[in-house]
C-alpha cells in the first residue's frame, strides 16, 4: 500500500526471535489454554477433571523476547508467574484433526504466562473476563522460536521454573490434560488458526508471587531456556 493508506504509520509488526535464524517468527494472536495440568488445577481450587478446555487470548505485543527485564506491573499486588510450553503455527485451518494437527506447527518454546492473579480473581468473583489479569502489556515473555524439525517432542519433557535459582515448578509436559494435539484441534473449532499464531498450552503446579528485582528462569528440556528479571514499578 502506498505511504498515504493509513492515516497514521502502522505499528510494528510483533514478532518473536526464532533459534539459529535472523529471521523473525511474526506473531498474529495469543491463545492460552486455561487448567491443562490437574495439580495445577487442583491449587488453583478447581476440579482436575478432564473437563473441555477453555481458551483466553493475550495481545500479539504482549510477546516479547528473553532475556529481557519487565518493569513490575502496574494495578496489582500479586504479579504470578506461569511456565507453559509454547507452540507457534505456520500454517493455518479450521477443524484441523488431531492427527494433522503437528502438520500446522512451525515451531516451539517456552515462555511465561504472567498473571495479574489478584485481578484474575476479582474478575473470576465478579463473573467479568479475565483480561485485566491475564492480557497486559509485556505478559508474553518468550524464548527463541524452535523450528519443529529440531524440537525432540511436545508429548514429554521436563517443564521447569526457579525464581532467584530456587525451583517453584517442575512437571512434565506428558501431564498435560490435553496433548498438544487435542487442544490445538479443539482450538480449531472455534477459531481459524493462522500463521502467526501463538499458544501457551497451560502451567504445571507451582504458580506463584513474584517482585521487583526477582530473577526468574525456566525451561523445558530439549527446547529452550528462559530468563526474566523483574524491575520496578514503572
Ligand atoms: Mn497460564
Amino acid at each position: 500500500m502506498s505511504s498515504d493508506a493509513y492515516v497514521f504509520t502502522p505499528p510494528e509488526q510483533a514478532s518473536l526471535a526464532v533459534q539459529g535464524s535472523d529471521a523473525r517468527f511474526p506473531v498474529r494472536r495469543i491463545f492460552c489454554v486455561g487448567r491443562n495440568y490437574a495439580a495445577h488445577a487442583i491449587e488453583m481450587g478447581k476440579d482436575p477433571t478432564r473437563e473441555a478446555p477453555f481458551f483466553f487470548t493475550k495481545p500479539a505485543d504482549a510477546a516479547l523476547d528473553t532475556p529481557c527485564t519487565i518493569p513490575y506491573p502496574p494495578l496489582t499486588e500479586n504479579l504470578h508467574f506461569e511456565i507453559e510450553l509454547i507452540i507457534a503455527i505456520g500454517k493455518g485451518g479450521a477443524d484441523i484433526a488431531e492427527a494433522d494437527v503437528m502438520d500446522h506447527v512451525w515451531g516451539a518454546s517456552v515462555g511465561i504466562d504472567l498473571t495479574r492473579r489478584d485481578l484474575q480473581n476479582e474478575a473470576k468473583i465478579a463473573g467479568r473476563p479475565w483480561d485485566w489479569g491475564k492480557a497486559f502489556d509485556n505478559s508474553a515473555p518468550i524464548a527463541p522460536i524452535v523450528p519443529i524439525a529440531d524440537v525432540p517432542s511436545v508429548e514429554t519433557a521436563r517443564i521447569w521454573l526457579a525464581v532467584n535459582g530456587d525451583i517453584k515448578q517442575d512437571a512434565d509436559l506428558a501431564e498435560l490434560i490435553w496433548s498438544v494435539r487435542e487442544h490445538v484441534s479443539i482450538l480449531s473449532q472455534a477459531v481459524t488458526l493462522a500463521p502467526g499464531d501463538i499458544i501457551m498450552t497451560g502451567t504445571p503446579a507451582g504458580v506463584g508471587a513474584i517482585v521487583a528485582g526477582d530473577v526468574v528462569t525456566g525451561g523445558v528440556d530439549g527446547i529452550g531456556t528462559l530468563e526474566v528479571t523483574i524491575g520496578p514499578r514503572a
